[in-house]
Parts: structure tokens; C-alpha cells; sequence
């Protein structure tokens, strides 16, 4: 039997950032992908954002020498009501924060995986790493309850000091371990349909940006490329279902300020597919002896934005390391492998489970619900309303007579603002710093007049005396 110091399963971001860090750290490392070549599934490819500058520089410098390269610098979002009518198209353009507190600004960049996954692939071989494609594995080697190596589907054995298990969202070595089963209820299907379009006019009318599409349906994306477009919509596989896949596109695709967009830039459909994403409240356990799993594998992606390519790759070059440790330590048990979910709950994809269940609830109540999602899109067009520039284009009647207009037709829709805002929103609140609390508070002490003439210090100390909530935010926490 073939022996190795890590094997990795897939060639997907995850596993080939996994074989390019083991291989970099010396170890003798191989990668085995199941398609005929790293990229066969073409599915996904936005999202190489901001965070991808200050964690893998080197990539990103080199993406734009990629055929499917599109740079990008903003988000639209298109707001449908009920009778398909664009109501609102507006895009993020970002702050003077984002330009200093990233290396490139709000640059990011999207890239088909058919062009991703093979140059990642390339840096793990150029490194050291052995990639064998077409190459299924079909279970593990158990050795003294440790799991000791792979077997193909052709009966192949290969042994390994560590096993890594990059494949998917599926993850047969997560199963054949006995790690895992099945998925709880967080995994959630997404169909995706690839236009092919006229790439100057996709400049001219799309540019450098990502589009979003919300309204009465499941909220859909537009991933946008040199010459193409993916146009993908999810859904949670818990929620029984009355459509195929297949007709949560058709509903975006029926949309006239989408078929407007698809005629101005040439589109013609050109490939659909649906996947599973594991879009979970919280990763899975991610280790046991002598097995990591890192990526879909793992349950990594955000559970925001359903952003799972980083992450991926985040998790394989921190798995790599720990095997690294691992061997030098020359034990492969659990306990040791453990260091591994150490590590990953200490890195910023630690910080971004944090509020997983929080972002998942407030999915389930809104773009994954679309009778909610309906009543949701009356109440953000509502909001926008009150914005004193639409009431100031509202030439029918005196302004300040449209102002209470406004002001009482939104009035009536706030107590399920305010259901909303109090049961979904308001769980965010836990996550702000009691730093930013305490400047809150001071910012309105000249607001209050029984309050004002104290210290910061002493009107800090009576609010946390009276106030229950504030109190966390208040005590014991200097410096924070
Ligand atoms: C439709 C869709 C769109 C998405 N869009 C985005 C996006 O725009 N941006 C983003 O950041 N994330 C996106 N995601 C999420 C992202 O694709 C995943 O989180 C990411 O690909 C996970 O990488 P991975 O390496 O863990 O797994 P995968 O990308 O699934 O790679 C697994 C690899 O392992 C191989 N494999 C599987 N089983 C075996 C086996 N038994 N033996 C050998 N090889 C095997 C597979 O062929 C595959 O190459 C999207 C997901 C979906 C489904």
C-alpha cells in the first residue's frame, strides 16, 4: 500500500489550498479528485472579496490573467414587488472606511471555477503536492479507530498519516468515517442557470458589480463574469417545496427589468445545474482521529451570504497546518486533531459563526420566505419613502401634507416593522461593542436634561445601575 503523509479528497478551493500549505510545509502530499479534471462543477465563483487581498494576495494578483476575470466593486440590488415591477435599484458604493481598512479598497473579483479550481490546483502541484484526477474515494481505512488512509473506487488503498476531506457538501469521507450522515436541517439547495453574454455590453450596462434580485420569491443572485452570468436562487431543503428547482429561476427570469437587462447585454442561456450548499446556523464537527474535514465538508460556508470559496480555502490551509503539527507531535489522535477546530474558531472564520444562527433565522423570515419576503418589500419601500428626497420629487401635494402622508401610511405598517425588527434585528445587538454602546449613550447625555451635567463616567454607572440590558455593555469591560 501507498503511503503518504496527507491525503487530501477533492481539488476543489478547499483541497487544493489544503495540498498546496501541507506541500509547502515539506509534507508528502497527495490530492485525488473525482472529476477529470479540478472544476468540473462549474458552480460558483463571486465572492472573492475584500478579505481575499489581506488572507491570499498572491491570488488575487493573479486572477485577472484568468479568461472569466470580471473585477468587482459593488453590489445592486434590484427590490420586485408582487407584480414584478423593479421599485428600487440601488447599489452599495462604500465608505472612506473600506478604503483604508482594506489593502485594495472595496475591490473583489469573480472568476468561473472552471478557470479557479484548475490554477489552484496548479499552485498545489507547483509546490510538490501529487494530483490524481478521475479518481473517486469511496471510503476510509479504519486503523485502531483512527482513520488511516482512503480506498478508491477501484479498490485502490492509499495510507496517510492524516486524511483531509475536502469533498463537498456530500462528503463521502465524513461519511464513511462515521463522522456524519446526513445534514440536519440547514443545507440548502441552489439551482443556477449560466447565461453566456456580449462581454462589452456587459461592461457597459453591468461594469464592475454583483446583482441581487429580492422580492415576493427566493432572493436571487446575479454573479457577473468577463462574458457570462450566473443567476442562482436557494432554498432550504426543510421547507416542503410546490416548485422544481427550476421554477425559482423562472420566476426571477420573468421579471421584465431582468429581461430588459438579458436583451441590453445579449444573454443566452447556456448550462443549469443544481447543488446542495450546507447553509448552516453552525459548522459541523470538523475532526477525529486522524480525519479533518474543511470547506462544504465541514459546513464552512457564511451563513450570511451563503459565501463558501474563502472559506474553503481558509479552512484547508489551517487543516494542512495542523497535520503538519500533528506529525511533528507524531500523534494523529483526536485529542491532538482537535487544535484544528482551536485554530479555526481563533481565525476570523471563527468570528463569522458567531452570529449563525441569528443570520439564518433572519433568512428563514424573509428571502426564504416568500410570503413574508412580500410584506418585507412593502415595508423597506416604505422606509425608502420617508427618505426626504423621494417626498421631495412628490409633486401632488405641499410637501409637509406628503410628509405626514408618508409618515402615517408607514405608522400603520410599523408594528410589523417592529415584530420583525424586534425578533430578527434585534438579535444582532449582542455583537455590538461595548465600546460603541457607551459612545451611543454619551452622544445623547446632552439630550437629557436631568443627565447632563454628570461625568460620562458617573451617568455610565446610573444607567447600568437601572438598566438591566445595559448593564453587560457597561460593566467591567474598560478598554473593550
Ligand atoms: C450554486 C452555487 C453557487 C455558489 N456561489 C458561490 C460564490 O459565488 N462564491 C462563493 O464564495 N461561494 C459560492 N458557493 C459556495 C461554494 O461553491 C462552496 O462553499 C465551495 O465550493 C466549497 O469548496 P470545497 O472545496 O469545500 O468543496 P467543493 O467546491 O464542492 O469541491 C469538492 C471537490 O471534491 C471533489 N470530490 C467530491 N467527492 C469526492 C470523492 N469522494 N473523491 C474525490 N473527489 C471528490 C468534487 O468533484 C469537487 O471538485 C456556491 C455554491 C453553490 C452550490
Amino acid at each position: 500500500m501507498e503511503e503518504y503523509d496527507v491525503v487530501v479528497v477533492g481539488a476543489g478551493p478547499g483541497g487544493s489550498m489544503a495540498a498546496f500549505t501541507a506541500a509547502g510545509l515539506g509534507l508528502e502530499t497527495v490530492f485525488l479528485e473525482r472529476g477529470r479534471k479540478p472544476g468540473d462543477k462549474n458552480s460558483s465563483g463571486c465572492g472573492l472579496g475584500q478579505r481575499w487581498w489581506r488572507d491570499f494576495p498572491e491570488i488575487m494578483g493573479e486572477l485577472p490573467g484568468l479568461p472569466s476575470y470580471r473585477k468587482v466593486e459593488m453590489v445592486v440590488i434590484n427590490l420586485v414587488d408582487e407584480d414584478n415591477r423593479l421599485r428600487m435599484r440601488s447599489g452599495t458604493t462604500g465608505s472612506d472606511l473600506d478604503a483604508t481598512r482594506w489593502p485594495h479598497g472595496m475591490e473583489g473579483a469573480s472568476v468561473y471555477r472552471s478557470c479557479l479550481d484548475p490554477f489552484l490546483a496548479k499552485r498545489a502541484t507547483d509546490e510538490g503536492a501529487e494530483l490524481r484526477t478521475a479518481t473517486l474515494a469511496s471510503d476510509v481505512i479504519m486503523d485502531d479507530g483512527r482513520v488511516a488512509g482512503i480506498v478508491t473506487d477501484a479498490g485502490e488503498r492509499i495510507g496517510a498519516k492524516v486524511v483531509i476531506a475536502a469533498d463537498g457538501a456530500m462528503s463521502t469521507m465524513a461519511r464513511a468515517s462515521g463522522m456524519r450522515n446526513r445534514w440536519g436541517a440547514g443545507c440548502t439547495l441552489v439551482p443556477q442557470l449560466d447565461f453566456g453574454c456580449d462581454e462589452g455590453k456587459l461592461d457597459d450596462v453591468i461594469g464592475n458589480a454583483e446583482w441581487c434580485w429580492f422580492g415576493p420569491f427566493y432572493g436571487a443572485y446575479q454573479v457577473n463574469f468577463r462574458e457570462g452570468f450566473h443567476l442562482g436562487a436557494g432554498q432550504w431543503l426543510r421547507r416542503d417545496w410546490d416548485t422544481r428547482p427550476v421554477d425559482m429561476l423562472k420566476r426571477v427570469m420573468a421579471i421584465p427589468a431582468f429581461q430588459a437587462m438579458t436583451r441590453a447585454v445579449d444573454a443566452r442561456p447556456r448550462e443549469y445545474q443544481a447543488h446542495l450548499l450546507p447553509w448552516m446556523e453552525k459548522p459541523a464537527k470538523s475532526f477525529s482521529a486522524g480525519l479533518m474535514l474543511v470547506g462544504d465538508a465541514a459546513g464552512f460556508p457564511c451563513p450570511l451570504e451563503g459565501e463558501g470559496v474563502w472559506h474553503a480555502c481558509t479552512s484547508g490551509r489551517i487543516a494542512a497546518e495542523t497535520a503538519a503539527y500533528a506529525i511533528r507531535k507524531g500523534d494523529f489522535s483526536e485529542r491532538t486533531l482537535s487544535e484544528y477546530e482551536r485554530r479555526w474558531r481563533a481565525s476570523s472564520l471563527g468570528l463569522e459563526h458567531e452570529f449563525g444562527r441569528e443570520f439564518v433565522e433572519l433568512w428563514d423570515n424573509s428571502a426564504f420566505d416568500p410570503e413574508k419576503m412580500g410584506r418585507q418589500i412593502q415595508l423597506l419601500l416604505e422606509l425608502s419613502m420617508l427618505n426626504p428626497f423621494s417626498i421631495c420629487f412628490d409633486w401632488g401635494d405641499a410637501h409637509m401634507e406628503c410628509l405626514n402622508m408618508h409618515l402615517s401610511h408607514f405608522l400603520d405598517m410599523l408594528p410589523e416593522f417592529g415584530e420583525f425588527g424586534g425578533r430578527y434585528i434585534k438579535p444582532f445587538a449582542r455583537g455590538i461593542s461595548p465600546g460603541n454602546v457607551r459612545r451611543m449613550l454619551c452622544m445623547m447625555k446632552p439630550r437629557l436634561p436631568a443627565l447632563r451635567r454628570l461625568s460620562d463616567e458617573r451617568y455610565l454607572w446610573l444607567l447600568a445601575r437601572f438598566s438591566r440590558s445595559l448593564r453587560p455593555y457597561l460593566e467591567g469591560r474598560e478598554g473593550e
